[in-house]
């Protein structure tokens, strides 16, 4: 146990209990003469849809990533008031859309941890549990990195991971570059034009509520599972 770790982790959840999480974490960096990149796709993934994956899918190939890890939030942090459907159907959902691609792995990572999920706390467990020639990559929403100097420990987070922003094409990136540049913190960020993000998870939910279809937005077993479940129907999900 590094206690140098316990000492500098704020999180409500100590990261060694995160650590033991490390069960469905796949092997990787065991060749120890080449660099492997670890790509981890964050969001609530309420659903996860085809904007999700394409923006994976981009990462993979504009940055070289050999396995990208799809990680639902399990308690999103800048959501605790808002109505998130149940962590478990998220994670479904997501182990079913990536199912098809060896690349992609569903992890349970953040949905088995109890608390409010930080990334920090995430990243934190990784470059623990992973030797030094793996480096890690965190994906996420452009919208979500505007707010990244906010994030918990946001100056730790900055050495733990390169984050990668995806947007739309035409998506205005200075206010993300403004409240970096503002923060004075060393981020390590790139930006990767999706146009398939035209797509988002708030569409989907409302089409869903409205009753039209959502087949080709995402993976047909998705489409499958909500309808099953009952997902989205009634409750006002923002
Ligand atoms: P969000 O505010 O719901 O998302 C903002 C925007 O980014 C939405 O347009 C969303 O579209 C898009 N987006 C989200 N994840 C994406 C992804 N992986 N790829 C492409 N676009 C994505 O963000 P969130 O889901 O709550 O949080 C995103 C990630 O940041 C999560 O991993 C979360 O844990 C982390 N986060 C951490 C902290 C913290 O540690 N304090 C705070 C906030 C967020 P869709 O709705 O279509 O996905």
């Amino acid at each position: 146990m590094d206690s140098s770790l316990q000492a500098t982790s704020s999180t409500n959840v100590p990261v060694e209990r995160a650590r033991d999480l490390s069960h469905d974490l796949p092997d990787l960096g065991y060749d120890r003469s080449r660099t492997w990149r670890l790509g981890i796709m964050g969001g609530t993934f309420d659903p996860i849809h085809n904007g999700h994956l394409v923006a994976a899918e981009q990462a993979v190939g504009e940055i070289g990533l050999d396995l990208v890890l799809f990680m639902p939030a399990g308690s999103p942090a800048f959501k605790q008031d808002k109505l998130v459907s149940d962590p478990d159907d998220r994670y479904d959902m997501t182990l079913l859309a990536t199912s098809d691609n060896p690349t992609f792995i569903a992890s349970r990572f953040e949905i088995d941890r109890e608390g409010v999920t930080y990334t920090v706390d995430t990243l934190q467990a990784l470059r623990d549990y992973y030797s030094d020639n793996v480096e890690l990559y965190f994906i996420t929403g452009a919208d979500a990195i505007i707010d990244i100097v906010s994030w918990r420990d946001a100056e730790r987070l900055a050495h733990l991971a390169t984050l990668v922003g995806a947007t739309r094409p035409g998506y205005d990136l200075e206010a993300a570059r403004k409240n970096i540049a503002a923060s004075g913190i060393d981020f390590d960020v790139r930006y990767l034009e999706v146009p398939a993000l035209a797509i988002s998870s708030s569409y989907l939910r409302d089409r869903v509520r409205r009753g039209k279809s959502i087949k080709y937005l995402t993976d047909e077993a998705v489409v499958g599972y909500i309808h099953k479940k009952g997902l989205y129907g009634t409750e006002a999900h923002t």
